[in-house]
């Protein structure tokens, strides 16, 4: 019976164990039955799920997801946290704990190992401080997915959910709106975690697309005029994309894309959407 969310059931496994909080791997545990519930429900999870956790700390979550689930894959980085995961994890026996480095762990051939190459389902309290490449990697390496239901810091839930004319409005904002339909389920107040964070988080839930919807010709080209956009973002698009060496570009050439889209050209990335950059990597390819 999943019973590890409450400030007093987490210190005493902390105290059992005599568990040290490493704050470089951004552990910070949910003490709070209800968000976790509201994680799990947002994420639909049902006996038919196979779901990656991505650092299971020490197991509070994975206890809720492994009675829904069919199957939960835990992936989790600190060797300290193992043996307290083999007793909080004890009464489930589908389960696979693994002692690794998300960002090294082969996604695409756990999937096909674990689920036979079926769309899995993530679900996290994410380390934040390597929230985005965890995203990115999740989104861009197309590991089979269905979606990934995760709690973030707020401000960069934000960033994955907006579009031109925010300030939050970035490479990030992109990359997850070309790969998924992000969804904000809730916010969370820092006292709902053991250690408190200093900022508030989100739970965003990013439901990946079958088909993105745009459909440049060169995608990784897009993706690159995108990053070179926002490097420099104070600069209009003609001046920063033409003095960016990794691009190749005349400010010539990308002034004339510009007018042939019928945009000024003293515009700045900021300002285009998603369609719009599909377009002009068209016209600059
Ligand atoms: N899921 C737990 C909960 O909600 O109480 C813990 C969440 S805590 C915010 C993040 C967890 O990710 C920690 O257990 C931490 O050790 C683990 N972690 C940090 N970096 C990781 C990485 N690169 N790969 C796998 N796990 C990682």
């Amino acid at each position: 019976m999943a019973d590890l969310a409450s400030p007093a059931k987490t210190a005493a496994i902390i105290n059992k164990y005599n568990f040290m909080f490493r704050k470089k791997f951004g552990q910070n545990f949910l003490i709070d039955a209800s968000v976790v519930e509201e994680i799990i429900d947002a994420a639909g999870i049902s006996e038919e799920d196979t779901v990656l956790e991505i650092g299971p700390g020490i197991g509070t979550m994975t206890q809720y997801l492994a009675e829904r689930a069919g199957r939960v894959i835990a992936v989790e980085i600190d060797r300290a946290l193992i043996p307290i995961l083999e007793d909080t994890l004890s009464a489930y026996d589908n389960v696979r704990v693994i002692n690794d480095d998300i960002l090294k762990v082969d996604l695409n051939r756990l999937s096909e190992e674990e689920n036979g190459g079926r769309p899995i389902k993530v679900v996290a309290n994410l380390p934040y401080y390597i929230t985005t490449p965890i995203i990115m990697a999740l989104l861009e390496k197309e590991v089979p997915l269905e979606s990934i239901t995760i709690m973030v810091q707020k401000e960069v839930a934000e960033r994955m959910k907006t579009g031109p004319g925010s300030k939050d409005y970035g490479a990030l904002s992109l990359a997850v709106q070309y790969y998924s339909e992000p969804v904000i389920v809730t916010e969370v107040p820092p006292h709902c975690f053991m250690p408190r964070p200093g900022v508030s988080s989100m739970v965003i839930r990013l439901d990946r697309y079958k088909e993105p919807p745009v459909t440049p010709k060169d995608p990784d080209k897009m993706f690159k005029l995108i990053r070179a956009s926002f490097n420099h973002r104070r600069k209009t698009l003609s001046n920063g994309l033409s003095t960016d060496p990794s691009l190749g570009l005349s400010r010539e050439k990308v002034t004339e894309a510009l007018e042939k889209m019928g945009l000024p050209v003293d515009i700045r990335g900021e300002k285009l959407d998603l369609a719009q950059f599909a377009e002009l990597s068209d016209q600059l390819c």
